[in-house]
């Protein structure tokens, strides 16, 4: 009795793998049509100034309106459009997309304009013609170079065959090369020595350590010391990431982290929507599909 309700759960556990595998592979056929038809969208979370909160830059992040399964989160369809070749196209959208925003922002208010940040993949890391590819984008749309920056996992730059000298040719380009995630890769000591980077993104490991009754005594408060110390002593920009209460943005200041970014700060949003960046605002805002959408 017991051993056939064992053997029918299986059944309907094989048969809930079989429809998510074709769940998936639907998913990355239905990729390309897509991309034509416009259902890619970038919201922007503000990146801030740890003291005061003044968003300093935005991150781009991508999202697929899809027509039955509603907005889809980029974990859901990067790694599809990864495995079947579609990365390039998405990825150069994103990045043209970006681009135009950061400009319009930068045109209304060059003062206080937020730069763009925008993240790759293994397979855009790997791409010979990316440096080529981010030229002609800030060419076209007019974007200072200092104003785009570029995340890369250390996994990316791993798995992408990227020799220090190939991201070189990126940051000659003037741009800034962010390595993200940091902490939760490979080797990130030996990568830093060797890789063009400006900046580290703190995996939101570590902010989630700073939640914690433990103060500034915890370890992952004195590693973040410790690693803000060490990027300081390479000129490295910090920006924590996954910041969500006020008390982990006071610990976070209090650790010499100059930047943050997360839900206490304004999740993903549209250009124009309520929130920081609203300042800046520019034309997305006024795309009414985009503004339908808001939130993360
Ligand atoms: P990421 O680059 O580490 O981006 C940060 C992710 O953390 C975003 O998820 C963001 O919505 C989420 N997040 C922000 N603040 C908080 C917070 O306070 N708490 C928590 N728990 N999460 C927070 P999202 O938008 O789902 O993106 C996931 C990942 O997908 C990104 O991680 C990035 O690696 C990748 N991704 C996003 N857009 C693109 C893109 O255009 N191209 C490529 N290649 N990858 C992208
Ligand atoms: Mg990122
Ligand atoms: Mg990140
Ligand atoms: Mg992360």
């Amino acid at each position: 009795w017991a051993k056939a309700a064992g053997k029918g759960r299986f059944a309907v556990f094989d048969a809930q793998r079989d429809a998510r595998q074709t769940a998936r592979y639907r998913l990355g056929a239905q990729l390309p049509r897509a991309l034509e038809r416009g259902e890619f969208f970038v919201l922007y979370q503000p990146i801030v100034r740890l003291p005061d909160g003044f968003p300093v830059a935005a991150e781009a992040l991508v999202r697929w309106r899809h027509p039955e399964h509603g907005v889809l989160a980029p974990g859901q369809f990067i790694h599809l459009a990864e495995d079947n070749g579609m990365i390039a196209e998405l990825g150069r959208f994103v990045l043209e997309k970006a681009c135009r925003q950061a400009e319009a922002w930068r045109r209304r208010d060059p003062a206080r304009a937020p730069s763009v940040s925008v993240n790759l993949s293994p397979r855009q890391c790997a791409d010979e013609g990316l440096a080529g590819e981010v030229d002609r984008v800030l060419r076209e749309t007019g974007l200072p170079p200092e104003r785009l920056q570029l995340e890369l996992t250390e996994s990316a730059v791993i798995e992408g065959h990227r020799s220090p000298e190939s991201l070189r040719e990126l940051s000659a380009l003037g741009i800034r090369l962010a390595l993200d995630d940091f902490g939760t890769g490979y080797s990130s000591l030996a990568y830093l020595r060797t890789l063009p980077v400006d900046a580290l993104k703190l995996d939101r490991s570590f902010a989630e350590g700073l939640r914690g009754g433990e103060g500034l005594d915890g370890v992952d408060a004195r590693i973040v010391a410790a690693l803000t110390q060490l990027a300081r002593a390479l000129t490295l920009t910090v920006t924590v990431e996954g910041v969500e209460t006020a008390a982990q943005a006071y610990r976070l200041a209090r650790l010499g982290c100059e930047l943050g970014q997360g839900l206490l700060f304004g999740g993903p949003g549209p250009a124009g929507a309520a929130g920081p960046l609203d300042a800046a605002a520019e034309p997305d805002a006024l795309h009414v599909g985009e503004q339908a959408v808001g939130g993360h």
